[in-house]
């Protein structure tokens, strides 16, 4: 069985990273039918909040990316990180350092002069057994430093993204496992919580490259089975900086995408790409698709370009995330969106408690009349208002086109409203034929009466199909509306 982790750090929000991976590790899991475990990395208690984690679980819960195990917290662990740093110093894997930060600031300074591959000496490393414990019993601030192997040759693993990656194992510093004040490190947490939660595939982000070879040892020295590794390229802007919350602002987190109308599984679908390519030109899979198509394989070695220029007021985010957006939008079973939608109308306050949805033919029919314009949720309650509520405004285009030049309107509405009332057959054609007969008798175009009621009835310029709106609205809302004119 595959057995593949997230194990967040929740010291901020959920970004567009933390959630790639999440998903690649979802993906892969789902694949070959394996277990996700969600593990909450909070050692680090000075920047770890609860927020966050609540954040994490918000945000992979809105994408849909669901775990089979987890959340584990890494700070219910700690028994398991020390009991291992008690291990590796038993069997002679580490020691202890007792050197102050100033002898450490000279050796790395004389490292650095000459150009030595490692910033420590190893001069602790040479202690006996005896004199470290009598040391320690003392009470000598100490640090545990791993004892890196003096081999010759090179310690490496098989990237199931980037190949063969190896490192020498004189590059390798003693890396320190365990604080002054007792606390095991990450580097050494992470190692034991995923051999503890027996994970068998690590997919994460090439920054933990070095970690990686570090870990190897760690690994050997524990004597656990080492995973798959998977290094995915880093997600750059179009200046190849790393996108941060920083620099980019808030569109660099996953509720920014939830709070502004994005369709969950059209922007996994949006990540997915971020990195991965399925070898073909296909952009868009549905789950089941996603999951089929899906290899480590095929991660890129290369960054993926988050394609967003600051200040451009065209595009609030990435274009292709709006496109991927908009595509389900156009295309999804109604019956998939109305929910959606129904969510979107009662954050605007919009949503009226006798309209179920899936009791209400007319707002399965208007949600697929208006959907194929609209660029995310939040244009049913926004452009699309007048749809849903009778406290709509008049677009100012849409007014200087088609209301102030034909001042006669004032007088056509309520009249075609008059005949509407009575028609007999309220439908496409016969709302049609009124509207042209109305024209020929005023002697306009029939444009003119049809932009001047979409206007009216609908507050913007452009839309669907006249006569559509109207059947979808209804005869006594377009009735009423109609006669607005006349105020
Ligand atoms: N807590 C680490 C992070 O958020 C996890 C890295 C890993 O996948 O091992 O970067």
């Amino acid at each position: 069985e595959t057995r593949l982790r997230f194990p967040p750090s929740p010291t901020g929000y959920l970004h567009i990273g933390g959630a790639r991976t999440a998903l690649y590790n979802w993906l892969y899991a789902k694949k070959t039918g394996g277990k996700l475990i969600l593990r909450i990395e909070d050692t680090d208690t000075e920047r770890s909040t609860s927020e966050s984690i609540d954040g994490i679980i918000d945000g992979l819960t809105w994408l849909g990316i669901d775990w089979d195990e987890g959340p584990y917290f890494q700070t219910e662990f700690s028994d398991d990180h020390r009991a291992a740093a008690a291990r590796l110093l038993a069997s002679d894997h580490a020691y202890r350092c007792f050197c102050s930060k100033e002898e450490l600031d000279a050796k790395r300074e004389a490292a650095m002069t000459a150009k030595a591959h490692v910033g420590y000496d190893g001069t602790c490393r040479w202690l006996s057994r005896e004199q470290s414990e009598a040391r320690a019993a003392a009470g000598e601030p100490f640090v545990i430093r791993f004892k890196t192997p003096k081999r010759q040759g090179r310690i490496g693993y098989d990237d199931k993204v980037l190949g063969r990656i190896e490192s020498s194992y004189e590059e390798i510093d003693d890396f320190v496992i365990v604080r002054s004040n007792g606390s095991p490190l990450y580097l050494l947490c992470n190692v034991v919580d995923d051999i503890r939660d027996r994970i068998t595939h690590v997919i994460r982000g090439q920054d933990h490259m070095t970690n990686t070879i570090k870990q190897l040892l760690l690994y050997e020295a524990l004597e656990a089975p080492v995973p798959v590794f998977a290094h995915m390229p880093l997600t750059l802007d179009t200046k190849k900086a790393k996108i941060s919350k920083r620099s980019h602002g808030e569109i660099v987190a996953v509720q920014f995408y939830r709070d502004n109308g994005f369709i969950p599984w059209a922007f996994n679908n949006f990540l997915v790409l971020l990195g991965w390519s399925p070898g073909d030109d296909r952009e868009i899979f549905s789950r089941e698709e996603l999951i089929e198509a899906f290899t480590l394989e095929r991660i890129n070695r290369s960054a993926s370009i988050f394609n967003y220029r600051k200040g451009d007021p065209k595009f609030f985010t990435d274009p292709k995330a709006i496109a991927i957006n908009e595509y389900y939008l156009r295309t999804m079973a109604v019956a998939e969106l109305t929910p959606l939608v129904k969510n979107e109308l009662i954050t605007a306050g919009l949503w009226q408690e006798d309209w179920d949805h899936q009791l209400q033919p007319w707002f399965h029919a208007t949600v697929d009349l208006i959907r194929s314009r609209f660029h995310t949720l939040k244009d049913f309650s926004s452009v699309g208002r007048a749809y849903f509520s009778d406290d709509y405004g008049i677009e100012d285009k849409a007014f200087r086109k088609n209301l102030a030049p034909y001042v006669d309107l004032q007088n056509l509405l309520p009249a075609l409203a008059q005949a509407y009332r009575i028609l007999d057959d309220f439908s496409l054609a016969e709302t049609e034929r009124l509207a042209r007969e109305a024209a020929d008798r005023a002697g306009v175009k029939p444009g003119v009466i049809i932009n001047g009621m979409r206007t009216v009835v609908t507050g913007q310029l452009a839309g669907p199909s006249m006569f559509d709106i109207l059947l979808a609205l209804g005869r006594d809302k377009v009735v009423k509306r109609l006669n607005r004119t006349a105020d």
